[in-house]
């Protein structure tokens, strides 16, 4: 009987909740921002010293630098993944840029554990994303979501750009041609290219930046949520990933603001559990959260919230134990002498990559020949 008035309350919205118990957590929004501020900092301290490795090669050895920073492999994410790949198929690491296969498996073992965290927590491209659409929020007061009409088919982009490059270096290269590559004088010099690429830039390039600039005022996030293939993959590995955010239905007071701050666009306050390729752990909907034990982090399986600075710890030291068992290894540093690095730069605009899939058939047919 009590059970049925207590049913019949429910339904015609008459139930009373017991008052909310205050959400007693501290934020993590300032950690995360120290974390993507250092990380950023990093980043251009490698750029500046990756500037006068560049400066040596061009002078010939007379003025800049010898040392070149091996962290500035994180930039090259696509021999990254064919020098993962290789080391799955042969068990050998190869000798060009090992640094960044060391960091891709550092940016996917976190994201297995909590999910998309690289790009709310480390990634440079998404800070300054933020950024961008933190101060259009503020100077406008609004935040511009697409139709889902016109939102679905761009989001769809970035997994157009992943599924092309899993198909050439998963389906359409051979064991030979794999290696053929990774041995190529372009991807031993691979980082200078880079270099030049954004050094060097084109009126089209420069348009194509200054256009996804002003996108990501307008649209947040506009180069995650819709063209990054690195971003993508990591997407899609928050389905695999046990650690998720979890709803209290019965908590929950509705006030919807983990729904507004997610810069994602998730609708955190109409689910029990946040399963979304989109989310990128940056915690904001668990901070914002007013009432104690409603959004938490919980395993699947797992009743037991974890404490949210787990995601904190586990991006953090996560990432450099793995970087640093790459530096401690001995592998960090690879396999290219600067001598080679002197004598690749004098020819450097020879080199180039395959473009589309008949190069990729003809590079097949040439590393099967040269075996
Ligand atoms: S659901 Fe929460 S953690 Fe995920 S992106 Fe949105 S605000 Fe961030
Ligand atoms: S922030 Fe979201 S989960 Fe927390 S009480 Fe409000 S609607 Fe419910």
């Amino acid at each position: 009987m009590t059970d049925k008035i207590a049913r019949a309350e429910k339904n015609t919205g008459k139930a009373k909740k017991a008052k909310p118990k205050k959400n007693p957590e501290k934020p993590l929004t300032n950690w995360r921002l120290g974390v993507q501020i250092a990380f950023s900092a990093l980043c251009i301290w490698i750029g500046i010293e990756f500037h006068f490795f560049v400066e040596y090669l061009g002078s010939g050895g007379e003025t800049g630098s010898a040392y070149r920073p091996p962290g500035v492999e994180g930039f090259l994410p696509i021999s990254s993944l064919m020098s993962l790949y290789y080391w799955t198929q042969t068990g050998v690491i190869h000798f060009a840029h090992p640094a960044g296969l060391f960091i891709l498996i550092a940016i996917l073992a976190i994201s297995i554990v909590f999910g998309k965290t690289f790009c709310s927590w480390l990634c440079p491209v998404g800070f300054i994303s933020e950024m961008l659409g933190d101060f259009a929020e503020k100077v406008t007061g609004k935040r511009l979501k697409l139709p889902a009409w016109l939102d679905y088919p761009l989001r769809s982009l970035k997994y157009l750009l992943l599924a092309f490059f899993v198909y050439s270096i998963f389906f359409l290269m051979t064991a030979a041609s794999l290696k053929a590559f990774l041995d190529s004088p372009y991807n031993l010099i691979a980082d200078v290219k880079m270099y030049y690429f954004f050094a060097d830039i084109t009126r089209v390039s420069l348009m194509v930046i200054a256009s996804l600039f002003v996108l990501s005022l307008l649209i947040r996030n506009f180069w995650c949520r819709f063209l990054c293939p690195y971003g993508a993959l990591l997407g899609l590995l928050n389905f695999i990933s046990p650690n998720r955010i979890k709803r209290n239905e019965q908590s929950c007071i509705d006030c919807g603001k983990c729904a507004k701050v997610c810069p994602s666009f998730i609708k955190v306050d109409q689910v029990k559990a946040v399963w979304s390729d989109e989310c990128t752990t940056c915690v904001k909907c668990v901070d914002v959260c007013p009432v104690a034990d409603t959004l938490e982090f919980r395993t699947v399986g797992r009743k037991k919230p974890i404490d949210k600075r787990l995601v904190a710890a586990v991006v953090v030291v996560g990432f450099m134990a793995i970087t640093g068992l790459g530096m401690i290894s001995g592998y960090w540093s690879g396999g290219v002498s600067t001598e080679e690095y002197l004598h690749h730069h004098q020819y450097k605009d020879a080199y180039g990559h395959p473009t589309g899939t008949s190069e990729i058939e003809e590079l097949n047919e040439e590393a099967e020949a040269g075996k």
